[in-house]
């Protein structure tokens, strides 16, 4: 989203060559190409449909990446018809193990209203407590990972040292409030809640990694998995003892706008989804 001083780092996008609107510098301006599109759908069913495949298919991208930790890590998105319902993983289900058929539905209560597995109770109330503080945050993602919880540690924020980072320029926070404290308390998931919803990322410290989107699984997965990698290059470049050389705050402003958007995220995910859905059939299931 453009702010009021943003405008020194918009662009002019011209329409590809059929006349469409593009929003991104990277749709293609020749038309005919093969390139993902946004689906549109014809009722609810399809959009459900839709969202529980991205749904597995984050949770089989974090399988990939090497995020689980036994039963932590957690994944949401809001069903379309039912706005104040979300689909999320089993508890105890490794996440390249979860699928269609193994997705469960919960209320803001915690309940499962559809699926026959538990639910995982610290999951619930952080989740619960982001969709309920933000009524248009979509999905949310959320894991152990060793690079983000290591860098959680430090209690700072990350330094723009690569255009992946800068993704998250002015929209990460690093929150101590409940610092270490497994979240199942009520009153830590409603003050973490209000630091995730204003950014794309939060660094809990001593806890780990949490993403939001208002626009899909597949955008806060992909940023989840970036912020993670985010995390990882900061320590590296720490451990050299040397002083980074940081973007500029221009810089760093353009590459969150044009190359660290929500289309941006979704777009960089369609690249896992297409991988996972070739490659491991059974998440259809
Ligand atoms: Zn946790």
């Amino acid at each position: 989203m453009l702010d009021e001083h943003d405008h020194d780092v918009a662009i002019e996008l011209t329409p590809d060559s059929v006349g469409r609107k593009r929003i991104s510098i990277y749709q293609p301006e020749q038309s005919g190409l093969i390139f993902p599109e946004i689906p549109e759908f014809k009722n609810f069913e399809e959009e459900r449909t839709y969202r529980k495949q991205h749904l597995v298919a984050a949770c089989r991208a974090f399988a990939m990446h090497g995020f689980d930790y036994g039963f932590a890590g957690h994944l949401t998105i809001r069903d379309p018809e039912r706005p104040e319902l979300y689909w999320t993983n089993p508890m105890c289900v490794h996440f390249s193990q979860v699928r269609m058929s193994n997705l469960i539905l919960a209320d803001h209560k915690g309940d499962v209203v559809e699926g026959k597995y538990a639910i995982n109770r610290a999951g619930f109330v952080l989740h619960a407590a982001v969709h309920d503080e933000y009524p248009d945050v979509m999905a949310m993602c959320h894991a152990h990972t060793v690079y983000g919880t290591a860098w959680c540690a430090t209690g700072r924020p990350l330094d723009m040292i690569s255009q992946d980072a800068a993704a998250f320029y002015n929209s990460h926070a690093v929150i101590g409030a409940s610092a270490g404290a497994v979240a199942v308390e009520k009153e830590s998931g409603s003050s973490v809640a209000k630091q995730i919803g204003r950014n794309r990322g939060v660094l809990h410290q001593n806890h780990g990694l949490l993403t939001c989107s208002r626009h899909s699984i597949d955008d806060a997965a992909f940023w989840f998995i970036a912020l993670e990698r985010a995390c990882k290059q900061q320590l590296l470049v720490e451990a050299t003892g040397i002083k980074p050389e940081t973007i500029s705050e221009k810089t760093a402003k353009y590459s969150r706008e044009h190359v660290g958007s929500d289309y941006i995220g979704w777009l960089h995910f369609q690249t896992l989804y297409s991988h996972i859905a070739a490659t491991q059939p059974d998440m259809f299931e």
